[in-house]
């Protein structure tokens, strides 16, 4: 029986995952002990779904393609309820395309080789939708994005990701090798409850094409001088929902050497940021004191820096992006602003430039500063300034989307 676990699999040091070596057969090294190296995937691929497996079970490796097993047959048999056979319907491959020895999961570098096969077939065969099955193809294709704390397939279950370079919709779920391994030990068994319901909700947008993107760094106005801002502060005071965010120098707002550095806003006129000073501290606070209705992630944040730095308590919050993300889902690990913009907008690292720059030194405590004026001394205030309306951007449409689903039930 193939191996499947659910915990630590993804500690990549442990794993030996090295970005640096080639990402070859020859580095990986699994085709020399199989019967059907490099196997090619299978299906007819009808409805354009590709099912992202973790590696071929000795019984596909002696049959030379995927789902041969008993594991296999589950897969088919859940899929034939749902009105979709596997091999006329969609099209199979995985994550490693040889079979490993003693049928343990390949290592993060043996996957990290063959996700460039990976790629190479999504190119080819454009699938709509690519159900990726347990930990191995979470690996090959979302740590190729999101390069933070990547976890497992529990983490991931259930959301579906619209990859925007692939131009499809990603959706994890578990193998089927942990379910049948599941259903031996539990009578109750939640995790096939959950699984059947995950790709029932999957295979419901085979009809549904991914939404059109506009870049959306290219709709942000940077305000550079204090009348421009001071002319847009009408419009800002009349928005139907304002999602505001600040960039500073740490946590806690409460010291005087910590200071607001920027303030990103968007509303449904437009996106808008700028680098503060007192002058324009002056004049955002009296959108702050408004009654426009108000959103941030993390609203306790942006509420202390709000009073402390811009001198006036907000007047009238809306929304809180973090806690209905919570309302809507209460996993650990995923109500962070980048990991509820990758998995509902498919931009993964918009943060990858700042991030290390933003972190206070933890032995520092909470009033820390951190590093946020080297990184203006690297790349400029323009470059602060985009990170900052991004993260009003991100912040606004993901309050619509959860207004949408919290309000339609
Ligand atoms: S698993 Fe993939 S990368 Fe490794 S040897 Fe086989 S085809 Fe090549």
């Amino acid at each position: 029986m193939r191996v499947e676990k659910m915990k630590g699999f993804f500690d990549l040091k442990k794993n030996n995952f090295d970005p640096k070596n080639p990402q070859s057969c020859a580095s990986c090294g699994l085709y020399k002990d199989c019967q059907s190296p490099k196997m090619k995937p299978y299906g007819k691929n009808k409805k354009e779904v590709l099912f992202l497996g973790d590696f071929p079970d000795i019984i596909d490796d002696k049959r030379g393609k995927q789902w041969q097993s008993r594991t296999g047959r589950l897969l088919q048999k859940t899929l034939s309820n749902l009105g979709f056979d596997l091999f006329e319907d969609g099209l199979s491959y995985n994550a490693c395309n040889c079979c490993t020895p003693k049928n343990e999961q390949p290592s993060p570098h043996q996957i990290y080789c063959c996700r460039k096969n990976v790629l190479k077939v999504i190119k080819k065969h454009k699938p709509r939708i690519i159900i990726l099955l347990g930990n191995a193809a979470v690996q090959s294709l979302i740590a190729r994005v999101w390069k933070k704390d990547l976890g497992g397939i529990t983490k991931w279950r259930g959301f579906c990701i619209p990859d925007r370079d692939l131009n499809a919709w990603i959706c994890p779920t578990y193998h089927p090798s942990f379910i049948s391994q599941k259903e031996e030990k539990d009578n109750l068994n939640v995790a096939m409850t959950i699984w059947k319901q995950d790709l029932k909700r999957i295979l419901e947008l085979i009809d549904q094409p991914l939404p059109e993107y506009k870049k959306e760094e290219d709709s942000i106005n940077y305000i550079a001088k204090t009348k421009d801002l001071k002319a847009i502060i009408p419009v800002l005071k009349e928005a139907d929902i304002l999602s505001f965010d600040y960039e500073t120098t740490g946590l806690k707002p409460h010291r005087n050497a910590q200071k607001l550095i920027s303030v990103g806003v968007t509303t449904e006129k437009g996106s808008w940021g700028w680098i503060n000073t007192p002058a324009r501290s002056r004049l955002f606070a009296e959108v702050m004191k408004s009654k426009v209705p108000k959103t941030a992630h993390n609203l306790q944040f942006e509420d202390s820096w709000t009073y402390f730095k811009i001198g006036v308590p907000v007047n009238n919050w809306k929304w809180c992006s973090m806690n209905a993300a919570h309302i809507l889902d209460n996993r650990r690990g995923i109500t962070g602003l980048k990991f509820q913009t990758f998995v509902n907008f498919g931009v993964g690292d918009y943060d990858s430039l700042v991030s290390k720059y933003l972190k206070s030194p933890a032995k520092e405590g909470a009033n820390a500063l951190n590093n946020i004026q080297d990184f203006i001394k690297e790349y400029g205030e323009r470059e602060l300034l985009k990170y900052n309306v991004l993260d009003s951007i991100f912040g606004y449409k993901l309050t619509l989307k959860q207004m949408s689903l919290i309000n339609n039930g």
